[in-house]
């Protein structure tokens, strides 16, 4: 295995709830967050043909992207569960969620619902969990 997981703050919502998988081969890096969704991707910069772009040096090229952190959708059901980023804050995204956890094949009990705004977390559904690797 190339891929170490472990879990850390998240630096936008502060929580202990940043799952970050590291492949140790190529140093790229995926950070997601459990309950504001923020994420932050670091990845090896390629060309349009998914080549390995080099620098002047010789050395490969690492990019970081941010995404999210608009808040997260669990859905926990009888096939396990889903983490799903929102796209954004709105109340149409918050309502479209919470008509899905409510529907029957979604365990509401063990799923959660949150929003990330103005620089505070709010669960809508649910309660913190303890954040288990994904
Ligand atoms: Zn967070």
């Amino acid at each position: 295995m190339s891929t170490v997981q472990d879990l850390g703050v998240c630096r936008q919502c502060r929580e202990e709830s940043a799952v970050t998988l590291f492949n140790t081969r190529t140093s790229e890096e995926h950070i997601l967050c459990a309950y504001c969704g923020y994420t932050i991707d670091i990845h090896l910069e390629r060309d349009e043909d998914g080549s390995l772009v080099k620098n002047e040096e010789g050395k490969y090229i690492l990019n970081a992207d941010t995404l999210g952190g608009f808040g997260v959708a669990k859905y926990h059901g009888e096939r396990g569960g889903t983490l799903v980023t929102l796209d954004d804050n709105s109340e149409e995204t918050i309502q479209l969620h919470l008509e899905q956890i409510n529907s029957p094949t979604v365990d509401k009990e063990s799923s959660y619902l949150t929003v990330y705004r103005d620089g505070e977390l709010e669960f809508i559904i649910g309660n913190k969990e303890e954040v288990l690797y994904t």
